[in-house]
């Protein structure tokens, strides 16, 4: 154990009670033991497909993902086991061990049934910002329904643990923070470190000291180049292609990409959307360990730091770009140096990290038609219109509201004031949207509140669906369709292995090295942290630990 703090590292020799691992002993069922991490560090990568790992394996250095591969557990077959696959469910569900029927995220914004306005997924009117003058800071977990692993920890310790979450997105940080946690977040409009005065009344001095180092202006001094030759980039497509989004005022998306051009004193925010915004969010990782002195007593802490740029990145390039496999590259380094920080400050022994992603993401449509694969662009405002129209000749009056994020809901006063039953009109309307060309399937909120699905995509759909919040049918489109008619760079949000699979490794503590192809859901997480932990499952936790298959057992 490498404890600086010498006056702790003698109470504990008094406290035989807390006892730490200082070994790699053979691996056992922490179930079985008192010991705990002094540190659970959950990294989210936004955006992080599996195969990211092996398609640029070969430019990955010994201690970065290789290093994780090598001697943590993987697991290989780990799906988000719903849909839709946004940011916003993604974190939500890693911390909180359940799935939009459960937690209620069940999107980045969603329709609201009562008033018929739109939400945002962390929105919050009554609160305020803390550390700028934006509105950036009108944020809490206020609509999430479970609390997440940081609120549990808390809970147990009396509150003498701590629960960081930091991201750029607000999203990002404050689900996993949960609600007694703090969260660290970019203001993107004042391009710095902020709060809300749901969890703070003023920023640590820490913080403050960070956002004085101005690392934005640096970042954006410089164009953005590949880490290495680009010519070594062989595993992604021609640099100047049709399918790729452009930098303001920018002519051609390829390297080098001119930064100081693109960006002028009020657009440092610029780097968020480069690799730059990674090691930006890692600084801020560093600073919170050393600024809230994390790991340092009897109390298992929790970091949980989420990186937004990938996903920024990939929207604007799409998977087979040239920008994206130098975020991973980078990204590599980055986390090699976070692996050396963690063993030299605690032994990595003594941390229990976890890294996945919130979602993946499709390829670019456009460059997989250009290669004769399937893909299709599906047409919502027509498929509305088509609905109405269809849905009107039947019953003799519009019963749709809106349609919203592959979501129908029904005008239910109209409904009733017709005389009509309402699970007639999903099973129609489910009917008319399977006929339309692109739509894979759709489920009436009658058949998710009641039904048993064994198909997979079936039982995604129903995971993602919360009865007071989502619409009256739920449809999704095919395989590589997008429903956003985007066709430059790539989203996602589909219940399709692309949007679905992330990487899953566990590492440190007392991970033997070793992978598993046996599926796990990306809800299984939290409860599997609670019982490295010796803490409670969240209250809303529907997921099942994966601890047993880390230590082959039964
Ligand atoms: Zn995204």
């Amino acid at each position: 154990m490498k404890f600086r703090n010498i006056k702790f590292a003698a109470l504990i020799t008094l406290l035989p009670l807390f006892v730490f691992t200082n070994s790699h002993a053979e691996p056992t069922d922490r179930n079985e033991h008192y010991e705990t991490p002094v540190l659970v560090v959950g990294i989210m990568v936004d955006q992080f497909r599996y195969d990211y790992i092996y398609r640029y394996w070969n430019h990955y250095g010994e201690d970065g993902f290789k290093r994780l591969i090598g001697e943590g557990f993987s697991f290989d077959n780990a799906n988000f086991d719903y849909a839709p696959t946004f940011t916003g469910p993604g974190h939500a569900s890693v911390y909180t061990g359940t799935t939009p029927a459960v937690h209620g995220i069940i999107g980045n914004s969603w329709f609201l049934k009562d008033t018929g306005g739109r939400t945002y997924v962390t929105g919050d009117s009554d609160v305020s910002t803390v550390g700028s003058d934006s509105d950036e800071g009108e944020m809490s977990p206020k609509w999430m329904l479970s609390t997440s692993i940081s609120d549990e920890l808390r809970l147990h310790t009396n509150m003498k643990s701590k629960a960081i979450g930091i991201a750029l997105k607000d999203r990002g940080a404050i689900l996993p923070a949960g609600f007694t946690g703090q969260a660290y977040w970019f203001d993107y409009t004042e391009i710095k470190m902020i709060s809300s005065s749901f969890y703070m009344n003023e920023l640590p001095d820490w913080v403050n000291e960070f956002n004085a180092r101005d690392l934005p202006a640096q970042y954006v001094s410089e164009p953005w180049e590949t880490l290495l030759p680009i010519e070594s980039y062989t595993e992604s497509i021609e640099d100047d292609n049709p399918y790729e989004g452009r930098f303001r005022g920018q002519d051609r998306p390829v390297f080098p990409h001119n930064l100081p051009a693109y960006a002028d004193s009020s657009d440092n925010g610029i780097f968020a959307n480069t690799p730059f915004g990674d090691t930006y969010t890692f600084e801020m990782a560093y600073a919170a360990i050393e600024g809230e002195e994390l790991g340092r007593d009897e109390y298992t802490d929790l970091l949980a730091v989420s990186f937004s740029s990938p996903d920024h990145i990939g929207h604007r390039y799409g998977p087979a770009s040239k920008e994206v496999q130098d975020t991973y590259i980078r990204f590599d380094r980055e986390i090699a140096r976070f692996l050396n920080y963690l063993d030299e400050n605690f032994g990595t022994e003594n941390v229990l990290v976890f890294l996945t992603s919130d979602h993946g993401a499709a390829h670019n449509p456009e460059y997989l038609r250009d290669l004769g694969l399937p893909t299709g662009n599906y047409n919502r405002s027509e498929t509305e219109d088509f609905l109405e129209e269809q849905l009107t000749e039947i019953y003799g009056f519009n019963p749709v509201r809106t349609l919203r994020s592959t979501q129908l809901f029904l005008d239910h006063d109209a409904i009733r004031a017709n005389g009509v039953r309402a699970e007639h009109v999903q099973r129609d309307a489910a009917e008319i949207l399977i006929s339309v060309n692109g739509v894979a399937g759709a489920l009436t909120a009658d058949a998710l509140r009641s039904g048993t699905f064994t198909d997979t995509v079936n039982q995604r759909i129903q995971r993602g669906y919360n009865p007071s919040r989502s619409g009256d049918v739920i449809y999704w489109v095919e395989p590589q369709w997008f429903t956003s008619g985007r066709s430059i760079g790539t989203t996602h949000g589909a219940p399709w292995s692309y949007d679905t699979r992330a990487p899953l490794i566990w590492y440190g503590w007392d991970i033997p090295a070793g992978n598993s192809t046996l599926p796990v859901g990306i809800s299984d997480i939290a409860s599997t942290v609670a019982n490295f932990i010796n803490i409670p499952y969240t209250t809303g936790n529907t997921g099942q630990p994966m601890n047993h298959i880390i230590y082959g057992k039964k």
